[in-house]
């Protein structure tokens, strides 16, 4: 049993603690870390054990030594967890590291698995092993049939926990949704009648933050004195606001109905949008916003607000853009770029493809100055393309696989936001372009509308220059032919006794006898004895065995 530095049991029975000069060391070591650095960031386990306490697990009174570690949060459930090493990760670290007894109790279709490595933690839907009276059940079975048993021998209740933590709401700061309640002397806390919804902050001149504490609200007299709705008598209005995800909760439900004066959103809006197809943010605010937003939209469910369970169908985090040295951009840190700046020195096309070309789209990437240069560099290139083409139709021969290879590339990366390996094979396609020195109006005319997404703005304008028709948004995504992005020929090794002597190219399906033939072609001068033997294994390797 392992509990949080911080658990007051410990306060409790400190007189029968015989190590507590160990303890206390330990418990001022985990008070200066984070949360986040306790619970996520902590690789080496640590912890202490409490000598001088034990627990008795109630269903089969065995005793159970208790330690306490600071990867167990007081603030998250009980802050004391019975810990599972077979089945935790987390535990089975600690246990590991204090050399502490695992016991299995979940199995994979009743056969115990290896968790000498790691824990065994696909557990939903394993069965029941070491478990006395609930061994062979499914989980699922098990847990219900522990819980009758616990509330039978009235030792537990069944309870839900739940992740989202009590919060404090209210905000002392002008910036915020005001909250439609007034302080009534006789009545206590009323809300404002429906009529005045939304109600809004006044207009004023300053809305700095006061030195006494208060919202800047509580000074503006003229908006806090009200009348109660109940009563009617006088009354001053609630002058702390909301803090700001009380807006970033549900600002995507109003979004399908920005205009609706009688509703968040109307019923025809939100069943046309909702729930919202994919839905993409920073990983700063992955746990909280989703909890919130998830939070706010079940309520709005059950109060039959909207038409969908879950706010969104899918969600994604694109990573975070670091300064040059590699740290979180801040102003205290003097490594913050500004967007205008790069705008102004290399344009908003090269901005755009510097971010998607930066790393891939979910990792955090340390921004380069000369990475900017670069893509200023390829967009040139791309500029430049067009005093290079020719007048031949459709794609040129050698380069038609590599057309087909390159939507196909491009079109899937940009689906899977891989846009840093879309840019870089269309970097290859111009380099293709520029070794032949060269290139057809089709191939030009693709490449524009594969480019497109990233660098919108030269795209538009080179379009129009080569007199293509309309513009470039109003195109369709350009098709590959799967058949036509398979090199229609192939390298092949040419060896004389397993030593490679020289390689040929050969038609992808070209007949052995030919490919045999033009490797003893390619070799004829390094061919001193007899061939015994010729070996082809297709695509790959002729290799000639001779005495
Ligand atoms: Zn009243």
């Amino acid at each position: 049993m392992v509990v949080s530095p911080e658990h007051p049991i410990i306060e409790k029975y400190k007189a029968e603690l015989k190590n507590w000069d160990e303890i206390d060391a330990y418990r001022e070591q985990a008070a200066h870390k984070s949360d986040f650095e306790r619970a996520e960031l902590a690789k080496e386990k640590t912890g202490v054990q409490i000598d001088g306490l034990t627990a008795v697990n109630p269903v089969n009174g065995k005793e159970i030594p208790i330690w306490i570690s600071d990867y167990v949060l007081m603030s998250y459930g009980t802050g004391a967890i019975m810990a599972v090493p077979a089945h935790d990760q987390r535990d089975w670290e600690f246990a590991k590291k204090f050399d502490l007894p695992m016991i299995q109790v979940v199995s994979k279709n009743g056969k115990e698995a290896d968790i000498s490595k790691e824990a065994f933690t696909d557990v939903a839907t394993g069965i029941l092993v070491n478990s006395d009276f609930i061994n062979g059940l499914d989980v699922r079975e098990a847990q219900k049939k522990m819980i009758a048993f616990l509330e039978e021998k009235q030792i537990g209740t069944a309870k839900t926990n739940y992740k989202l933590r009590d919060w404090v709401f209210s905000r002392q700061r002008y910036w915020g949704e005001p909250i439609p309640i007034v302080h009534c002397e006789t009545c206590g806390y009323v809300p404002i009648d429906e009529r005045e919804l939304p109600l809004e902050l006044p207009e004023v001149e300053s809305y700095m933050p006061t030195d006494n504490g208060e919202s800047p609200l509580a000074a503006m007299t003229d908006w806090v004195r009200t009348t109660c709705p109940c009563c009617g008598g006088p009354a001053n209005r609630e002058t702390d606001t909301m803090p700001q995800w009380a807006g970033s909760s549900w600002y995507f439900l109003r979004y399908t109905d920005p205009h609706n004066e009688e509703a968040l959103a109307g019923k025809e809006a939100l069943d046309y949008w909702m729930p919202v197809d994919w839905y993409n943010g920073g990983m700063e605010h992955t746990t909280l916003h989703l909890l919130y937003s998830r939070f706010w939209h079940k309520f709005l469910y059950d109060q039959k607000q909207v038409p969908c369970k879950e706010p969104y169908q899918k969600r994604t985090s694109h990573g975070m853009i670091l300064g040059e040295n590699g740290e979180k951009m801040s102003k205290s840190r003097g490594n913050v770029v500004n967007p205008d700046d790069i705008v102004r020195d290399y344009g908003a096309d090269t901005l755009r493809t510097y971010e998607m070309f930066i790393g891939a789209f979910d990792l955090a990437a340390s921004w380069s100055e000369d990475g900017v240069k670069g893509c200023r560099r390829f967009l040139e290139r791309v500029w430049k393309l067009q005093d290079m083409t020719t007048d031949e139709n459709g794609y040129s021969k050698d380069l038609e696989t590599k057309m087909h290879q390159t939507i196909k590339k491009v079109s899937s990366d940009y689906e899977n936001l891989k846009y840093n390996t879309a840019i870089a094979a269309m970097m290859a396609l111009i380099n293709d372009f520029y070794k032949k020195n060269s290139l057809t109006g089709e191939e030009y005319r693709t490449l524009l509308l594969l480019l497109n997404p990233t660098a919108p703005h030269i795209t538009e304008e080179l379009w129009e220059i080569m007199g293509f028709e309309g513009h470039v948004y109003e195109q369709k995504w350009p098709e590959y032919d799967e058949a036509k992005t398979i090199e229609a020929t192939v390298e092949i090794a040419v060896q004389i006794n397993g030593k490679v002597k020289a390689t040929i190219l050969v038609d992808k399906d070209a007949a052995k006898e030919d490919v045999i033939a033009k490797a003893k072609e390619a070799i004829a001068d390094k061919l001193a004895g007899t061939v015994i033997k010729e070996i082809y294994v297709p695509g790959r390797i002729v290799n000639l065995v001779q005495k």
